[in-house]
């Protein structure tokens, strides 16, 4: 009976934090905070309860997150100093061995969120690597052959909709993975969400990323605009709909070495010289249409 309560509080903590990231999709921090906000009012039931409750709490804190707020930090430190384990002890909820874990978790917990890195920032709720990740992972789960640059923004957009509205830092960490996605996968990032991360300015983020990762965030935007410094060489301008003709015969060379996609403009061959980064695509005819890509 009293082991019962123990491995269930243990289990039902781990899976409503599982069921949070995994099912909901929520950051760590969220999911975290949602966790002890759902097991909260529990506490009151007994000083076991509200032992068990902080220590798996701080638990995840401790092995989950790479840094912790202030705030969160003191909070914790101060309810787990106002445990009292004599009156759980009197309470006899807990088998000697339960108890004998609980308070070497609790001693677990105190000293490494004393050793945790701290955050500034009260409003991210998303870590710089995990959103990167998180945006990647979520791709290859959408990814499909046949799709188009429309779906893929329009799928990643509903998915990380939330985010992108929260901070600044997180809207541009989802923009320019995109960016790099879209890039890795032979497609033109479109005009809209270039222009989002042209008109960016990474001292915006604030207290949002550390220094190191304003530093990896820029570097990243600057490749990705850079490799799409596309100049159109041709003597009468090319029109969009040509433009993406090009585009995907550009898409063709690079995967394949070669493509049937002929000039959009006359019928002619087209011709390709260089990569995906850089390159030149021009109509056999030279006075026809032409584009030119410089990468960096
Ligand atoms: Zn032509």
């Amino acid at each position: 009976m009293m082991k019962i309560l123990y491995e269930d509080y243990i289990t039902e903590i781990n899976e409503c934090y599982d069921d949070y990231k995994n099912e909901d999709k929520l950051s760590t921090v969220e999911a975290i905070a949602r966790t002890l906000y759902d097991f909260e009012g529990l506490m009151y039931r007994s000083e076991t309860e509200k032992a068990i409750i902080l220590i798996f709490y701080g638990q995840l804190i401790v092995s989950e997150q790479s840094r912790v707020l202030v705030n969160t930090r003191d909070n914790l430190l101060e309810k787990l100093n106002s445990i009292d384990f004599m009156t759980i002890k009197q309470e006899q909820k807990l088998t000697v061995e339960q108890y004998d874990e609980l308070q070497s978790k609790f001693n677990d917990v105190i000293e490494k969120i004393n050793r945790m890195p701290l955050d500034t920032c009260r409003l991210a709720r998303w870590y710089y690597e995990e959103l990167v990740e998180e945006v990647n992972r979520y791709f290859l789960d959408i990814k499909r052959n046949d799709m188009n640059v429309e779906q893929i923004i329009r799928d990643i957009f509903s998915r990380f909709n939330r985010d992108c509205n929260n901070t600044l830092s997180e809207k541009m960490i989802v923009y320019t993975t995109l960016g790099e996605l879209l890039i890795s996968h032979f497609f033109i990032i479109p005009e809209e969400i270039l222009a989002e991360i042209k008109s960016f300015n990474i001292n915006d983020t604030k207290d949002q990323l550390l220094q190191v990762e304003k530093k990896q965030l820029t570097e990243r935007i600057n490749k990705i605009l850079g490799n799409q410094t596309i100049m159109d060489t041709s003597k009468k301008k090319t029109t969009k709909a040509e433009r993406h003709v090009l585009y995907k015969a550009v898409k063709d060379f690079c995967e394949k070495g070669n493509n049937d996609i002929v000039c959009p403009r006359c019928g002619k061959k087209l011709e390709f010289q260089g990569n995906l980064t850089s390159y030149r695509i021009s109509c056999e005819d030279g006075e026809c249409i032409s584009l030119t890509a410089r990468g960096l």
